[in-house]
């Protein structure tokens, strides 16, 4: 019989944490497929795929080369109550089991149900970390106190502890950010490489999602391929393949979109970072090798933009998040109200931009930060969209979508539901944008030119409605200062077609 009973979450599948490193037949590594974690949205089929053929990967490395019991229920075992903690109270008893352990999970309704469920029952337990991130929970509401939250404070504080990109207490070169040199439109001025492709055969796993009838979002994948890195093996090759090939032109290109390079320069790593199949601080580490290795083709603007996305963003959204839940998903800070246009869920929809960033979601459950935040998020903030609404669409439709980094970066950055405390301005955007980082408004129903009248680009109506609309809230804002002067000065009657034609498309909104 086993003594201590271990859980591992779908998200914690990182082969060198502690727990692994030595063999004992008396402990007990339990991984489950249940439908509390299938249903508590409706996801997209591929993520849930990608989940569980990530699990069931790792499981049978565990039991084949770690050589550690595991128990692994899969959706379709009769004796799964689909449920965590009532089969976790099935194990307890099967086995007689004498001491529960656990990683810290990362998503609060998992981290307040285990406590509930370790209150409850009569057995010791114990919480682990999960040995996964570069910083603390609370060390970000610890940096900060009542002071205003701010991602470059956050950031250097970051970048000083790992001292990574440092010389002494100073940033390498003088110069911290390269923002500036990063907003480069893609015109085929270098080509994007061919990617690796994982030939991960799930037809089994999604005949079982059909059998159970589990309700998701998105295509199957085509010929039931996941190309998505579910091991360690193929993560790390996906890494090799960014630090090799995509980092030299990362920053650069990185605000760009395009509709034939959907993917562009970005690494795709966000899936085994966030199952935590690779660790953020071994991957920062493989760039500034290649970087240091060969500084003529990458250049310093491509390595501090890319370490500020996993050193900063990254590490400072889970700080947020672990600062201001459960409160936080209650943000509305400008009450908006109206639904979810139908077409984000099928991408039918005459405005190319989104008709490309939904489809590719809808196809690969994945699209890129920029298509993300400047285009579904940016429409959904324009059109006045309820953030509940929103924050449903983005938990669903990506493989990379865990709570503590959605819930960030959709209700605070995308949607400023928090009032500014992620972002210092909304990301808000006009067909002006739009036209100079991609090529989507080329081919488009609407003209681009027009703010009002017959075709006239939705986005640049409704843009200058949304800051006229909300500027009790946002006129003071000094970084909009200049949309403040513009909306001062326009002509009345200029405005006045303006508001009408945004009104217009926003009671309209489903025939977009
Ligand atoms: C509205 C909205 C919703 C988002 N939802 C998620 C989500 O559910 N899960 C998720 O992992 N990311 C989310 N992001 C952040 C970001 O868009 C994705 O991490 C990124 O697109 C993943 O692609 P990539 O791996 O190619 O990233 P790259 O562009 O190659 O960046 C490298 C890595 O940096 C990290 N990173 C970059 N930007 C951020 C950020 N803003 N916050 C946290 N980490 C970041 C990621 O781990 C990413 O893999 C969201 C962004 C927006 C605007
Ligand atoms: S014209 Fe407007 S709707 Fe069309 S792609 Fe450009 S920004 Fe999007």
């Amino acid at each position: 019989m086993f003594q201590t009973l271990r859980l591992i979450l779908g998200d914690q599948l990182n082969d060198n944490h502690s727990w692994l490193k030595e063999k004992n037949d008396k402990t007990l590594y339990v991984l489950m497929e249940i439908r509390q974690e299938t249903d508590y949205v409706v996801h997209h089929i591929q993520k849930i795929l990608a989940f569980f053929a990530a699990m069931r990967n790792f499981a049978q490395e565990l039991q084949n080369k770690g050589g550690h019991k595991v128990f692994y229920f899969t959706l379709d075992n009769p004796e799964n109550r689909q449920d965590l903690c009532k089969n976790l109270e099935l194990l307890i008893q099967k086995f007689q089991i004498q001491k529960f352990e656990y990683q810290l999970p990362d998503e609060y309704r998992l981290d307040k149900q285990l406590s509930e469920f370790c209150q409850k029952i009569s057995i010791p337990s114990q919480a682990f970390d999960t040995e996964h991130f570069l910083s603390e929970r609370n060390e970000v509401s610890k940096h900060f106190g009542t002071k205003n939250y701010l991602l470059e404070s956050f950031y250097r504080k970051m970048r000083k502890k790992y001292n990574i990109l440092m010389e002494g207490d100073k940033p390498l070169t003088g110069r911290w950010n390269y923002d500036a040199e990063n907003r480069k439109k893609y015109n085929y001025q270098v080509s994007v490489p061919n990617e690796p492709f994982f030939k991960n055969e799930v037809t089994d796993l999604i005949k079982t999602l059909q059998k159970h009838q589990i309700q998701t979002i998105g295509f199957i994948p085509p010929n039931n391929i996941l190309n998505v890195p579910i091991s360690r093996k193929q993560a790390l090759q996906l890494l090799e393949h960014f630090v090799s090939n995509l980092l030299p032109h990362f920053g650069t290109y990185e605000d760009a979109m395009h509709t034939q390079e959907p993917h562009l320069f970005h690494s795709q790593l966000s899936f085994a970072l966030n199952v935590k199949i690779l660790h953020p601080l071994e991957v920062l580490q493989k760039a500034i090798e290649a970087w240091q290795s060969n500084p003529q083709k990458v250049s310093i603007a491509q390595i501090e933009g890319f370490v500020r996305q996993i050193l900063g963003w990254r590490e400072y959204m889970r700080g947020v998040y672990w600062a201001k839940m459960p409160d936080y998903a209650k943000n509305n800070y400008f009450e908006h109200s109206a639904p979810l246009p139908s077409w984000y869920w099928t991408g039918e929809t005459r405005m190319n931009c989104a008709k490309f960033a939904i489809s590719q979601s809808l196809q690969e459950a994945f699209a890129h930060h920029i298509q993300r935040l400047m285009v579904t998020g940016n429409i959904a903030l324009l059109l006045g969209v309820s953030p509940d609404e929103v924050d449903k669409w983005y938990l669903g439709i990506y493989r990379d979508a865990i709570e503590w980094v959605e819930i960030t970066n959709t209700r605070g950055m995308s949607q400023y539901a928090d009032g500014g405390l992620v972002a210092s301005k909304p990301y808000t955007a006009s067909a002006n944008y739009m036209d100079k980082m991609s090529n989507y408004c080329e081919s488009c129903f609407y003209d681009k030119k027009k703010r009002h009248g017959k075709r006239a680009c939705p986005l640049n109506s409704l843009y200058w409605e949304f800051h006229y609309r909300h500027r009790e809230k946002l006129s003071k804002n000094q970084r909009l200062g200049m949309v403040y002067q513009t909306l001062a000065k326009m002509d009345k009657a200029e405005l006045q077609k303006i508001v009408e034609q945004a009104e217009f498309y926003r009671k309209n909104s489903e025939n977009l």
